[in-house]
């Protein structure tokens, strides 16, 4: 090469598109060549590190490393809508539970009735609260967390729709009770605006993918929590799904292994990361002609 880094080699420098269809708004810069720069958080880092040298590498943005800009430090990762034209985007966030177990233990042993969650549950079903509930007007968080994961296809299908983004409209994120399979297909369904390139496109991929965790040391070892799979495609029939958001995704105990198909106990970790892609492959696969 002309002493470029392998980066500027890679990828041209031309104006960079990105948009975020869900998540923590000010998290993000766009990098320079084709790169995406988000909010540093140590636990994805090493998840990064160990990814790139993992089977499921392909499945994920590559990791550059840890850059800083205005005294804040930031992961910095392939924007994966470089190599598309307009897309459209789909979060589908996977796994039948979005909180860690961790973050259940602490919730628990500092229990506090929680009016600000009591509120929340109410504006959505005021049916939803225990007459004790209704009694004190408040909710224990660990309660909450949990109510909140079967008002979508979370619990009932092992993973849900966070938001989607088509060219010329606005970002649809109204899919907070988007609990049915016959919901989650018509959500799908509009989203691929019924075009059988673009399913066969993705289910190929997702298929790659199952193919790929089912052999990876990564994500035998990792409860794996509130990632998301990133869909993109776009009029040239091109289309790529990848593995994003690892801010939740854990080591396990040294002797520990989960095999994300096994219905969740406390304790044992698993997260249906696997179930909620096989119902996912299945959905996609019925939308297809016979
Ligand atoms: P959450 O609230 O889910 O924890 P977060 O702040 O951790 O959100 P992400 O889930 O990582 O953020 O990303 C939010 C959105 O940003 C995604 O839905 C997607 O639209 C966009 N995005 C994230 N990473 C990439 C990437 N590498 N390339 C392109 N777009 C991305
Ligand atoms: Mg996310
Ligand atoms: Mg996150």
């Amino acid at each position: 090469s002309h002493g470029t880094s392998p980066i500027l080699s890679m990828t041209p420098k031309k104006p960079q598109q990105w948009l975020q269809v869900v998540g923590h708004a000010g998290s993000f810069h766009v990098g320079e060549y084709g790169t995406l720069l988000k909010k540093f958080c140590k636990g994805e880092q090493e998840c990064y590190l160990k990814l790139m040298e993992d089977p499921m590498r392909p499945f994920v943005p590559v990791y550059y490393g840890v850059v800083q800009r205005d005294e804040q430090d930031y992961n910095m990762m392939d924007n994966l809508l470089t190599s598309f034209n307009t897309p459209a985007i789909m979060d589908c966030k996977i796994g039948s539970r979005t909180y860690l177990e961790e973050e259940l233990q602490l919730a628990r042993e500092r229990p506090q009735p929680r009016k600000d969650m009591y509120e929340k549950m109410v504006a959505v079903d005021p049916e939803a609260p225990t007459v004790q509930e209704h009694t004190q007007q408040a909710v224990l968080k660990t309660r909450y967390m949990q109510w909140r994961e079967t008002l979508s296809s979370t619990t009932t299908l092992g993973f849900r729709i966070e938001g989607f983004k088509k060219p010329n409209e606005e970002c649809h994120t109204n899919f907070k009770r988007t609990k049915s399979r016959q919901q989650v297909m018509e959500a799908l369904s509009d989203f691929v605006e019924s075009n059988t390139q673009t399913v066969w496109g993705y289910l190929r991929r997702l298929k790659q993918l199952r193919q790929v965790l089912e052999s990876s040391e990564f994500f035998r070892t990792h409860e794996v929590v509130g990632s998301s799979l990133l869909f993109v495609h776009d009029h040239s029939g091109r289309t790529g799904v990848w593995m994003i958001d690892f801010g939740k995704t854990v080591a396990l105990p040294p002797n520990l292994t989960v095999d994300h198909r096994t219905s969740w106990v406390e304790g044992n970790r698993e997260d249906g990361y696997l179930w909620g892609l096989d119902n996912l492959i299945d959905i996609l696969t019925d939308m297809l002609p016979l």
